[in-house]
Formats: structure tokens, sequence, C-alpha cells
């Protein structure tokens, strides 16, 4: 049973949601992780150009300060995404980060991309999983004394949720590490639906697609050879003339992805914690370009030591709540579970793998300050 430390949206003075952040940090005792001196990646999202949903960057300026509090040097991270974006080099990642409010001045700590210029930059760190004996994790984040994961909750097309596994896990992995996780997906394009505008080439990082036949009977084709499963096209067609096919590829990837987690959490020694912050809950990843209306009303903030129990204890949280009518969930109830309800994607198998792993135990005590 581990311990997970909640801090609901109910605020007074002197006491707003970034001092009630403050707390959770010395609730958690998170100031005896980091020993003075010690380089600590803080790891978080900073979102997608046109998403709007992201952890706003002053909740990470106050963790920047009880980390300085506890002697350590903090900055900020995350690495290079696999699909083309604003985030798929260093140089567009920090502009993207700085759009978006996070920078020197804004957080008091720098911003450093984990896997280096495009995504080259890792560390091989050895594991004992089911998918890999070897990771590739991305260097700063391996060669950080101490890891703070702040997590976006949303909905997710492939983990079905995406919280503080899918942050370290699949957004610690390096370029090659991500091309690892996602290697069972393979996407099709659906003929009667693709009007061959060729939008999806432009996307492709892999240059997998291309414009075949003639006339009317003109459409995208896949080369499955060359596809690395990065999934970007299926959220570039606006025809929705790509699909995922999943069969048992999600559970797969969930698994590379906790498989991952415990690469970036090997050498901490029990120097890493985890702040979910479940706010303005979108149904799907904060890596689109836009932010869906919330599936229910904002909840507050998780704090825990324990990977597992955080991830679930906010679905948990998620499942207790009234849902909001004009959102993607607003056919669901109270006390329903509603992940499982916006994608056909089960999420337990990250959860699962994870304790197999040792990264943590579903069972939680919910301790609210
Ligand atoms: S974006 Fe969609 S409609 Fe356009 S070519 Fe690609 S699959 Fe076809
Ligand atoms: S075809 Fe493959 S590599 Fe290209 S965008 Fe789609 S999933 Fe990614």
């Amino acid at each position: 049973m581990s311990d997970v430390f909640f801090a609901d949206m109910r605020a007074s003075a002197h006491r707003g949601m970034p001092a009630k952040l403050g707390a959770l940090f010395d609730q958690a005792g998170l100031g005896d992780i980091i020993h003075p001196g010690d380089l600590v990646a803080i790891k978080t999202h900073f979102g997608e150009r046109g998403g709007s949903a992201f952890v706003p960057s002053f909740y990470l300026r106050t963790l920047v300060e009880k980390v300085k509090e506890a002697g350590g040097k903090p900055f900020l991270t995350d690495a290079g995404t696999l699909y083309v974006g604003s985030r798929a080099n260093a140089c567009d990642h920090i502009r993207t980060a700085a759009m978006h409010g996070f920078d020197l001045a804004t957080v008091d700590a720098p911003i450093i991309i984990a896997d280096g210029l495009v995504g080259g930059d890792f560390v091989e760190v050895e594991i004992a999983g089911r998918h890999f004996q070897k990771v590739k994790i991305a260097s700063a984040a391996a060669y950080a004394d101490a890891l703070l994961a702040v997590s976006h909750l949303t909905g997710h097309e492939v983990s079905g949720f995406g919280a503080a596994m899918k942050n370290i896990g699949m957004g610690l992995g390096s370029r090659g590490g991500k091309q690892q996780m996602h290697s069972d997906m393979r996407p099709r394009v659906d003929d009667t639906r693709c009007n061959a505008c060729a939008r999806c080439l432009r996307w492709c990082p892999a240059e997998a697609i291309s414009i075949r036949g003639e006339g009317k009977d003109k459409s995208a084709s896949i080369d499955e050879s060359v596809c690395i499963g990065c999934g970007e096209c299926t959220a570039m067609c606006v025809e929705g003339a790509i699909s995922i096919r999943w069969g048992s590829q999600p559970q797969t990837v969930q698994e590379k992805i906790a498989e991952y987690a415990a690469g970036v959490l090997k050498d901490k020694g029990g120097h890493a914690a985890f702040f979910n912050f479940l706010m303005h809950i979108s149904p799907a990843c904060d890596c689109w370009d836009f932010s869906d209306a919330p599936i229910v009303p904002d909840i507050g903030i998780l704090c825990s030591r324990d990977i597992v129990a955080i991830d679930r204890a906010s679905v948990d949280l998620v499942a207790q709540a009234a849902p909001i009518k004009d959102s993607r969930a607003g056919d669901m109830s109270a006390g329903q579970e509603k992940f499982s309800g916006l994608t056909p994607v089960a999420w337990a198998p990250q959860l699962e793998h994870a304790e197999w792993l040792g990264l943590g135990n579903q069972k939680y005590t919910l301790i609210k300050i």
C-alpha cells in the first residue's frame, strides 16, 4: 500500500493551488530525496503548439523553488518527439516551451532538452523486461541525480490514459527509444475515405506514405517496411481515413512504456517523485495541436513516490467524478470509469506490467492535505 497525497481544488487566502502544490512536496517528504548540489530533472510536457491544457509554468516555478530550498539544482526537461510537430528538435522545442511560458525568466531554471539537438543523446540502461533488456533513455534524465515528474492527466489513444507512466516512459525515451516503443503499431488507409489530399505525406517523419493510383482511384498508401509506427498520420488526416490497427498492439506498447519507465527510474535509487495534475482533463494526449473540452471538472493535484499508485489513483478519481455534459464523456455517469469509454483501448496493461517490473503498487492510501 503506497501513500498518494491529494490537494483538491478548494483554495483560500494564502493557500492557493501553487501553495498547495508546495504543501504536497513537503507532506510527501520530498526534501529528503534531494541532496545539496543534486542535479534535479523536473520532467514536464511543454505543450504542442495549439494545445492549451498542459500544466502551466507557474506550477513548475513552485517546484523549482522547493528544489532550491532543498539545495538542489533544478532544470526543466523533456525529450524530442518522434512525430513532426513543434517539438521534434531542440530548437523548435525550446521555442515552443518559451511560447507557452517556460523559460529561465519565468521558472527560474534552465530548459534542457533531455535527448539533445535531434534526439541522439541517450544512455543505454539495462533492465530485466519482457520486451527489452536495454532501453535508450534521454541522457539528461539518466544523468540527473533526482527526478520529479510533473504530468497532466489526459485520455490517450494508445495507453487509454496518459499520466506519470506515459510522461516518463514514452516521454524520456530518446527518438530511437520512442521508435522501439511504437514499433508494433502500423496504421492503414481506408481507400473509401481517402481523397488523396497528401496532407499525411507532409507529416510522416519516415516518408512511408505515397499517393498511388490514378483519377478517382488515387489514395494514400503506407509502406509498412518503412513506417516507424509513430501514429502521426492518424491525427493529421481530417477525413479520418487512417487508423491504427489495434489487436494486441496497445497492450504491447503500454508494456514497453512501463519498461522504459523502469529504465528511467533504475539508477534513481528512490530519488524520484511524481505529481499528477487532474485539471482540464482532456480526452486526448497533449501531443495533439488542440485540447478538447475537459471530460470532468478539475479535481486537484496528486503527489506520490509510487508511479503506479499515483496513476491508479488518478484514474479512480476521474471515475468517481460526474462528467461534463458538453464533452466526449457527456453521456457517462459519476462512478463510471471514463477513459475506457473514450477509446477502444484498455489502460490496465501499463499498470499491471509496471507492477510486474516492481515499479509500484496499484493499492494505495489517498491522503488529503
Ligand atoms: S491525409 Fe487522409 S485523405 Fe489526405 S491523402 Fe492522407 S489518408 Fe488520404
Ligand atoms: S505512416 Fe507510419 S511513420 Fe508515417 S506518420 Fe504514419 S505511423 Fe508515422
